[in-house]
């Protein structure tokens, strides 16, 4: 059985050619699939019956299993889904006031073994399918709708549990998708979640591919993110294939600090990196990179390291994320104080860099940045031999 969820448009298409079909259904089945979120065949209406019947034989719409459902005091929700052989990954929602994000794993765990990372230090299982990470938006969109949540995290009462019928709040069906509408909670997604999304790129791309679709998600570039950690040929490759607004996880402002922090530095050293980030902004919805830095007492948050960072990007039209970091039990690492991440900041910003503190999110359920483990059936053994946790390196 084919999962829907599983296709791009030109997998669609594809597949309705196959089945003999006009190039139309394609386009009209991913309305009820991603549209409409419907979780059934049998419920797209205006498609003939013996086309249903025919789709129903031969593919099914399998959204995730979830195994938990959490709600932090700030209204951060995270989900636990099964992805099968032992391993869960986490998809989580952060509403604010002006749109709602939803931050989007890739991996089953994460082979890149960044040393200040919950998930890295989980070890790695496999890369996600394109339904798998499709799936994480699908779900949240229907969840939430569900719950009656709308675009900007308020209420809205006239809409009705995914697969029932809409209403407007004066009782008039509503033909026209929610996402049509304007009014998936869903606005924005970051591929931040567990894993390294250009490691499994080719899902990823397809993945990405579904969010953006008007006869899909219809998501502008601009607020679709991806986050990674540097893998340079597969950079180049987003920038010719599908640009969207790019992050890079930076966290030193030299070699030998980031081949500590970040291994995959060893195979493409800052130079490479940065040389790959001016490339990329040839093509990318948005005139600037995001820097993302991760505040760690006494390792990379020295006044002078900033001055370094801000030397060694000072011609790269991007902006900073200094990002206090999230402890989980036997990391080795102590979070930056608040006075020093502002001083920090203050260098940069004096440098002529627009610098954020990222406003830590759902603390309470773990699903803040860096913080995400799911569960994860380590294939490369590093769950083991990472026990016990050796003390934090330091620069000082
Ligand atoms: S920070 Fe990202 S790339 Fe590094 S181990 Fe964690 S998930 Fe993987």
């Amino acid at each position: 059985m084919i999962n829907l969820l599983d296709l791009d448009a030109a997998d669609l298409a594809a597949f309705f050619a196959g089945l003999g079909e006009k190039p139309f259904r394609a386009k009209q089945v991913s309305h009820w699939v991603h549209q409409r979120l419907v979780d059934d065949v049998g419920a797209m209406t205006d498609v003939s019956k013996a086309l249903r019947g025919r789709l129903a034989a031969a593919a099914q719409i399998r959204g995730p299993a979830v195994v938990s459902d959490t709600t932090a005091a700030d209204g951060t929700r995270k989900w636990l889904l099964d992805v099968g052989g032992g391993n869960a990954v986490e998809t989580v929602y952060i509403p604010e006031d002006d749109r709602g994000t939803l931050c989007i794993s890739s991996q089953a765990g994460c082979a890149l073994d960044c040393a200040f990372c919950s998930t890295g230090r989980q070890g790695f299982n496999r890369n996600l399918t394109t339904a798998e990470i499709v799936g994480q938006l699908w779900h949240a969109n229907r969840a939430l709708l569900a719950d009656g949540v709308s675009a900007n995290g308020r209420p809205e009462r006239e809409l009705l549990p995914p697969g029932g019928k809409a209403r407007s709040a004066k009782g008039a069906p509503m033909t026209a998708p929610w996402i049509e509408q304007g009014r998936a909670p869903i606005t924005n997604v970051v591929m931040m979640g567990m894993g390294e999304p250009l490691a499994n790129y080719d899902r990823v791309r397809a993945a990405l591919g579904v969010f953006l679709d008007d006869d899909a998600y219809g998501l502008s570039r601009r607020r679709v993110t991806l986050s990674t950690s540097g893998l340079v040929p597969a950079l180049d490759r987003l920038r010719d294939d599908c640009p969207v607004a790019l992050a890079v996880s930076l966290h030193a402002g030299n070699d030998a600090l980031r081949d500590r922090l970040v291994p995959i530095n060893r195979k493409y050293p800052l130079a490479a990196l940065l040389a790959a980030c001016v490339r990329y902004l040839d093509r990318a919805p948005r005139d600037f990179v995001t820097f993302e830095y991760v505040m760690l007492d006494g390792v990379n948050d020295a006044p002078a390291q900033a001055h370094e960072l801000a030397a060694l990007v000072r011609d790269i039209p991007c902006k900073f994320n200094l990002i206090p970091w999230n402890p989980f039990p036997g990391a080795g690492f102590r979070t930056s104080p608040r006075a020093r991440i502002l001083a920090f900041q203050s260098v940069l910003m004096d440098a002529g860099f627009v610098t954020t503190i990222r406003k830590t999110r759902g603390e309470d359920i773990d699903a803040a940045c860096g913080q995400l483990a799911g569960r994860v059936q380590d294939r490369t053994r590093r769950a083991i031999r990472m026990r016990p946790v050796p003390a934090a390196p330091s620069v000082h």
